[in-house]
């Protein structure tokens, strides 16, 4: 295991939330789920999360400016230094930009990037599938989800072209059990 600083990518529905979960269980890192920090918000209806149900209700990205900010935030706390798992952030290349930055300045680097990927139809299954379990807004409507593939494609999946020159993207096949994709995770870390 070469370092702990990682950030879990992919699609939407391909499994990084599942992943996350085992992953700083094994690696004994905080979690660090954009996603779930504004899903917290939102049920708080803090100004923040007014602010992001704007965007997460259509499947939109939630400016750069804000999500940056709150990553910041959470960045400067002391228990990042033995690693972290970075999950659904960067989902733009000003994002991983501005990460780059904020590392810098703690002394810190990315160490592995896991690109988790599946088909798009496997995504519109398993999505309608955690709508169903989970009862996600954003999961539920087709138009919905067809623009967070849009958004992944157009603005998050170029963060890969940034990362791949470092050398730190390991690409996972996200199709198989729960199980099996960890086990492909564990072996590239
Ligand atoms: P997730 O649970 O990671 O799929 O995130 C749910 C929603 O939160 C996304 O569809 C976006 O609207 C918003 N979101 C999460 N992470 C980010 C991010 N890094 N940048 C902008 N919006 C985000």
């Amino acid at each position: 295991m070469s370092g702990k600083h990682i950030i879990l990518f992919g699609p939407p529905g391909a499994g990084k939330g599942t992943q996350a979960v085992k992953l700083v269980d094994l690696l004994q890192v905080p979690h660090i789920s954009t996603g779930d920090m504004f899903r917290e918000n939102i049920k708080n209806q803090t100004d923040l999360g007014k602010l992001a149900q704007s965007y997460t209700s259509n499947g939109k990205l939630v400016p750069d400016e804000v999500t940056i900010a709150m990553v910041r935030d959470r960045l400067s706390r002391d228990d990042v230094k033995k690693g972290f798992l970075l999950d659904g952030f960067p989902r733009s290349v000003p994002q991983a930009e501005e990460l780059e930055k904020i590392l810098g300045e703690l002394g810190l680097q990315i160490d592995h990037v896991v690109n988790i990927s599946v088909r798009d139809e496997d995504i519109r299954t398993r999505l309608a599938k955690r709508a169903e379990i989970e009862g996600r807004v954003d999961d539920a409507d087709p138009a919905v989800i067809q623009n967070r593939l849009d958004v992944y494609k157009s603005q998050s999946e170029p963060c890969l072209g940034y990362f791949r020159p470092k050398g730190v993207v390991r690409d996972i096949d996200g199709i198989g059990t729960i199980d099996e994709v960890f086990d492909r995770i564990q072996k590239v870390l």
